[in-house]
């Protein structure tokens, strides 16, 4: 297997100086996105520390979470959520980043397990209003904060956003709407990820205040599609 602890350490060194020019000293996480890659390069990440890791395509994660079930791995799903398909995920992950619709949130809710820990999730916002994008209106966000922090089985961490490349603007934009939620929501303890920032722009990402990077191509290299699907 393909020796990854160059590109890691290369991914963490970015996020380090992000957070120096920042004059940031909090924690950012990273977030491996291993989606189209195989259980055993999971496996190498994971020796060399890497615990928290997103998926995008149900069926493949399910296999994988199942093949690395000893692990001590945080599974996170980062790909649309339909509503038939709430119930595994449910089940099989420890957050979840896109949700846009209350009625997901709801279900993830109703079906996550019992005994096992609240669900963390993010409430992916189409920031900078493209077309083709999912992702709730900014305009919604504090409304759908209003219902989803009630609900028994969900911990809500915060936002999830993709802006158009080099649309810079869109995560200072972001991390305002961060702010707003935390000031309306004092008592909304669990408030506290930005999920912002991938391969190509996560310095700017961190620098504009995210807590949490997606990357996968600078850690895995390119995806093939192929295989999988
Ligand atoms: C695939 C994906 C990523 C990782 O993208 P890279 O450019 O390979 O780092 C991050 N976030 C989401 C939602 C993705 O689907």
């Amino acid at each position: 297997m393909q020796d990854f602890s160059q590109a890691r350490n290369h991914v963490l060194e970015q996020i380090q100086q992000a957070c120096d020019i920042a004059h940031r000293t909090d924690q950012v996480k990273l977030l491996a996105v291993s989606k189209t890659h195989s259980s055993q390069a999971i496996q190498a990440m994971y020796d060399l520390g890497q615990r928290a890791f997103g998926e995008n395509y149900l069926q493949e994660a399910c296999a994988k979470i199942d093949t690395l079930q000893g692990l001590d791995i945080d599974w996170h799903f980062i790909g649309h959520v339909q509503r038939n398909k709430t119930k595994q995920i449910a089940t099989h992950f420890s957050w979840v980043h896109g949700i846009d619709r209350l009625i997901i949130a709801q279900r993830l809710s109703d079906q996550r397990p019992e005994g096992m820990a609240p669900l963390n999730i993010c409430i992916q916002v189409n920031i900078d209003g493209q077309d083709s994008k999912d992702g709730c209106d900014p305009e919604d966000v504090i409304a759908m904060v209003e219902k989803i922090q009630d609900l028994p089985h969900i911990a809500l961490r915060g936002l999830m956003v993709i802006p158009a490349p080099n649309n810079t603007q869109a995560f200072f934009d972001t991390q305002k709407l961060f702010r707003d939620v935390a000031e309306a929501y004092p008592t909304l303890t669990s408030w506290d990820t930005l999920s912002m920032g991938m391969s190509g722009d996560l310095q700017p990402a961190v620098e504009a205040g995210s807590t949490l990077v997606r990357v996968g191509t600078a850690l895995f290299g390119g995806r093939d599609y192929s295989q999988n699907r």
